[in-house]
C-alpha cells in the first residue's frame, strides 16, 4: 500500500465513501488473483449486496470482501471500521474508547467499545513468527491496582500490587528489530523457559544482562537456545528501554494498570512498537488482515476457516 494516506484529509480522499473501502479490500485480499473458498476456482460475478460480495462461477458460492476480517456482519459501515483503524493505526499512544467514539461520531459508548475491542483482538497475529538471531530477555514487575484501589502495592504479600512480565526483544545492527512482551506467574526457570521457548526461534541467542536464572535455562528440554551475557557494544539493553517506556505509556493512556487487562495492554504496546514504521501494516492488520493473505490467496482462505 504505496498510498497509505498520511494525515485525515489524505484518508478522506483515499477512502471517501463504502465502495472504495470496498475495493480496496478486494484489491487487497484477491488483486492476484481470487479462488473461491469453496472448491478453488477463479472466475467470478460481483453481486451488489450491502458489502460487495463475489460469487463463485462454478459453484455459485458467495464470498463477501469482509469475510474472515474483524468487519464481518458487522452493523457499522465499512468506512466507520476504515477510519478507526485509521485512527489507531496512526495515532501514536493508542485512544480510549470515549476517545475513539468521540472522533468516529458513534452515538453510544458500548459501540466504540465493542469496535475498539475488535480492533485490539486482530492487534496479535495468530500466525507472528517468533523472534529470531540475537535476542535480549529479561523480567520485570508492574505496580498495578486493584478494583478501585489507588495505585502502589498492598503491604504484607508478596507480589499483591506487582504484575510479572517478561520481555524480549530482537537486535538488528544497532537498534531493536520485534519486541515480545507477556505476564508471568513467576521468575522461576520454568516460568521464564517457556517463555523464552515461545517467543524465540530455534537457534536464537539470547542474551540478558545477568539475572542468574537465565543460566537454568540450559535445563528446559528441547531447548537449543544459547545463553550468554550481553555484549558490551549493546549496553544499555534495548529491553529495559522497552519496559520503561511500556510502564509510561500504560501510565499515560490507561492511568494505571489493572491485572486482569494487563496482557491486553502488553499486545497493544508490542504492537506499536513492532509496526512504529509501518502504519500501513498496522492497518491492515487492524481490519483482520493478515499480510499473508496475498500469494496464496485460497490457501490462507483455507487456513483461516472462512465460511464465505
Ligand atoms: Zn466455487
Amino acid at each position: 500500500m504505496t498510498d497509505f494516506p498520511r494525515s485525515l484529509p489524505a484518508f478522506e480522499r483515499r477512502f471517501p465513501d463504502e465502495a472504495t473501502c470496498a475495493e480496496w479490500l478486494l484489491e487487497r485480499r484477491w488483486g492476484s488473483g481470487f479462488a473461491c473458498p469453496g472448491c478453488g476456482h477463479d472466475g467470478y460475478w460481483r453481486l451488489g449486496r450491502k458489502v460487495l460480495t463475489l460469487q463463485c462461477k462454478a459453484c455459485r458460492r458467495e464470498t463477501s470482501v469482509t469475510a474472515g476480517t474483524v468487519m464481518h456482519r458487522s452493523h457499522l459501515p465499512l468506512k466507520v471500521w476504515f477510519t478507526a483503524a485509521w485512527l489507531v493505526a496512526t495515532h501514536k499512544n493508542g485512544m480510549s474508547a470515549r476517545q475513539l467514539g468521540l472522533q468516529l461520531g458513534l452515538g453510544s459508548y458500548k459501540s466504540a467499545w465493542l469496535l475498539l475491542r475488535k480492533l485490539r483482538a486482530a492487534m496479535v497475529d495468530p500466525d507472528r513468527s517468533p523472534l529470531g538471531g540475537l535476542v535480549e530477555v529479561d523480567e520485570t514487575s508492574l505496580p498495578f491496582r486493584a478494583g478501585d484501589a489507588p495505585s502502589g502495592p498492598r503491604p504484607g504479600r508478596s507480589h499483591e500490587g506487582k504484575l510479572l512480565l517478561a520481555g524480549a526483544v530482537e537486535i538488528r545492527g544497532k537498534g531493536p528489530g520485534r519486541a515480545r512482551l507477556a505476564v508471568i506467574k513467576d521468575y522461576s526457570a520454568a516460568a521464564l523457559g517457556a517463555f523464552v521457548a515461545g517467543n524465540v526461534a530455534d537457534g536464537g541467542t539470547v542474551v540478558s544482562d545477568g539475572w542468574s536464572g537465565y543460566r537454568n535455562l540450559k535445563e528446559v528440554k528441547h531447548d537449543p537456545k544459547v545463553i550468554g551475557e550481553t555484549p558490551a557494544h549493546l549496553v544499555p539493553p534495548w529491553i529495559h528501554r522497552i519496559f520503561a517506556n511500556a510502564k509510561r505509556w500504560a501510565l499515560g493512556v490507561y492511568h494505571g494498570l489493572r491485572a486482569e487487562h494487563l496482557q491486553a495492554y502488553l499486545d497493544e504496546f508490542v504492537f506499536r512498537f513492532n509496526r512504529r514504521r509501518s502504519p500501513q501494516a498496522a492497518f491492515a492488520r487492524l481490519l483482520g488482515l493478515a499480510t499473508a493473505i496475498g500469494p496464496h490467496p485460497y490457501a490462507a482462505i483455507v487456513a483461516a476457516g472462512l465460511k464465505g
